[in-house]
């Protein structure tokens, strides 16, 4: 893992938490992150009839907000992979949880499947950036995949916490979501020592065979606050509790979730773009709510409801860590067209986070690239490979 500054948005960030916005696309996003060709975009947008509202008078957006490094990483890695392999890539579940980002990388070539029986033998394939389980990689093997791991290596490091926990001896309560392909990949990394709570209320019922053998850990993107009462109430039961340095709750989803609660405090509505499916952005509209306001997920423009507007003056606007930008800019600017007069960033803590692009993908796009092989595609990876940190 490596940080160095963000090529991305942050990087744009002023010093000023309350800066006027004057353009529609304020933060440089870059274009790639938009669906691939102008065709798909407008199609997208085309397609979508945001309905009619009288717009609150000012937009707040949260900063930081929108893709984290975990997530550019792991869309950098396919998009690098068809580029140096030339399609079909395959990618095993959503690369990151919205459809959006999973249907543009279709356009390009990506076949996205549920699990590797659907992937032809000798073909390459993705893991997405919750993270799997060994057994998946050892099926991979078995059936002669290439894999390239687009695991966030902040999910790698749960898992190496498991695993030196659980070869201690202790048993670990990992505190997360049942289901969440991030806590299925967590726990088949120490399946037998694992016990998964959601709640203080699990915690306080759990069973293990050793109360001084004890060690917790966490699911990347679950609510600070809540996940503090959950770990309280396990520290109260077993006081010798281990655990990470720090909590696992990765600085992205801290970070926004810290956004989410400064804004709340000065609207009467925050709107968080991004998939059900998306922990971390559904946990933005249950800490924006839990802070007083009024608070919506929503998965683009189109899904606003008008009565969401009645008596309200300024509206917060945030995304989760797999919602593509230009979802903001398009909410943004359906916002400005029904009649808000300003639109405010209102940073709250500057991000400059990047994750190296696997050792051996880099290689290769560097080798197609030296070869002139696949014209445009090796500008692609050119690109990406040549990033700071990259
Ligand atoms: Fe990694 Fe956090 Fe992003 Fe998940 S939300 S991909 S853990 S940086």
């Amino acid at each position: 893992m490596s940080e160095t500054t963000s090529p991305t948005w942050s990087s744009a960030s002023s010093s000023n938490p309350h800066r006027l916005l004057h353009l529609g696309h304020p933060q440089g996003t870059p274009a790639r992150r938009a669906p691939a060709a102008g065709a798909d975009r407008m199609g997208y947008m085309s397609s979508l009839s945001i309905p009619a509202f009288a717009a609150p008078r000012q937009v707040l957006l949260a900063a930081p907000r929108g893709y984290c490094a975990g997530v550019e990483r792991a869309i950098d890695i396919v998009e690098v992979a068809l580029a140096t392999y030339g399609p079909p890539v395959h990618v095993r579940k959503q690369i990151v949880h919205n459809l959006h980002v999973v249907k543009d990388l279709e356009t390009r070539g990506a076949v996205f499947v549920d699990e590797l029986d659907e992937v032809p033998e000798g073909a390459t394939v993705v893991f997405s950036a919750h993270g799997v389980a060994p057994s998946v990689h050892a099926e991979a093997k078995a059936r002669g995949l290439r894999v390239i791991d687009a695991t966030c290596p902040l999910v790698t490091k749960v898992h190496q916490e498991a695993r030196k926990f659980a070869a201690k001896g202790y048993d670990i309560v990992l505190v997360g979501h049942e289901g969440h392909e991030e806590v299925v990949g967590t726990m088949g990394h120490a399946p037998r020592a694992v016990h998964l709570v959601g709640d203080e209320e699990e915690a306080a019922r759990v069973e293990v065979a050793d109360s001084e053998r004890v060690a917790y850990l966490t699911q990347t993107t679950l609510s600070v606050d809540e996940t503090a009462g959950v770990i309280g109430t396990l520290r109260e039961r077993f006081p010798v509790l281990a655990g990470p340095r720090s909590d696992d709750i990765c600085y992205a989803t801290q970070n926004r979730q810290a956004a989410v609660k400064t804004l709340a405090r000065d609207c009467q509505l925050v709107l968080v773009i991004g998939a059900e499916n998306s922990s971390n952005s559904v946990r933005l509209v249950e800490v924006a709510r839990a802070a007083g306001c009024q608070a919506h997920l929503v998965s683009e423009a189109s899904s606003i409801d008008p009565a969401w507007f009645e008596g309200v003056d300024t509206v917060g606007v945030s995304s989760g860590a797999s919602a593509p930008e230009w979802l903001v800019d398009e909410l943004v600017a359906a916002l400005r067209e029904r009649g808000a007069t300003e639109v405010r960033e209102v940073e709250v803590i500057p991000e400059n986070v990047h994750f190296a692009l696997p050792g051996t993908l880099r290689r290769d796009a560097e080798a197609v690239r030296a070869g002139g092989a696949r014209g445009t595609a090796a500008g692609v990876a050119t690109r990406a490979v040549g990033r700071p940190g990259g």
